[in-house]
């Protein structure tokens, strides 16, 4: 791409090729196999990977469910008949939808979606992150429902000290908050003028 036509991110992170990949027909036998417990052949996963145990639900439902870091992920074995080829599909265990891969993460398996979900809030601009954590200790002071609590533009060295709580309290909080504000508009500023070198 030549300099100076690009804007935004146009950077995409591989996040996916860093992952064992686990395929929907891997788990094919399972659906005619005794109910019980099974292990995944894989060199690449580690061992809370590859123990499943398999159950049926009241409706006929198959799935399987791995332990990884003492927590269960439940993953559903649900055969497409609407298609010729009988597809399975594996339902991941964050979202529920249907995948045809699932991708082996450090304590959990999950889909390309999640995956990609997981790494944009890590990647989250540092304002935005800052902005969050503002707003969360706005709330945490005068409460959920307070106008213009979210409202970033608003001085909140004028709003009041809640009901029972204590002025030294009050004040310590109400500081932390204004620190924090203090870091924040700079960021703001050089947005602005960024924008206005676009404009
Ligand atoms: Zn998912």
């Amino acid at each position: 791409m030549p300099k100076g036509h690009h804007y935004g991110r146009t950077q995409t992170r591989a996040y996916t090729g860093e992952y064992h990949r686990i395929n929907a027909n891997a788990f094919k036998s399972l659906l005619t196999t005794p109910l019980g417990s099974y292990s995944i052949d894989s060199e690449y996963l580690s061992a809370n990977h590859r123990k499943l145990v398999l159950k049926e639900n009241k409706n006929g439902v198959r799935y399987v469910t791995f332990t990884i870091n003492d927590k269960p992920h439940k993953i559903a074995l649900k055969l497409d008949n609407r298609s010729a080829s009988n597809k399975l599909y594996i339902t991941c265990p964050y979202c529920q939808k249907q995948r045809q891969h699932l991708y082996a993460i450090k304590h959990a398996y999950a889909c390309r979606q999640c995956i990609g979900l997981h790494y944009a809030s890590q990647s989250e601009r540092p304002q935005d992150r800052l902005i969050r954590r503002i707003r969360k200790l706005r709330k945490e002071l005068w409460g959920f429902d307070w106008p213009d609590v979210n409202n970033m533009f608003e001085n909140i060295h004028y709003w009041p000290k809640p009901k029972g709580m204590r002025w030294k309290t009050f004040y310590m909080k109400r500081d932390k908050i204004t620190e924090l504000e203090k870091i924040y508009w700079p960021f703001v500023d050089s947005q602005i003028e960024k924008l206005s070198y676009l404009l």
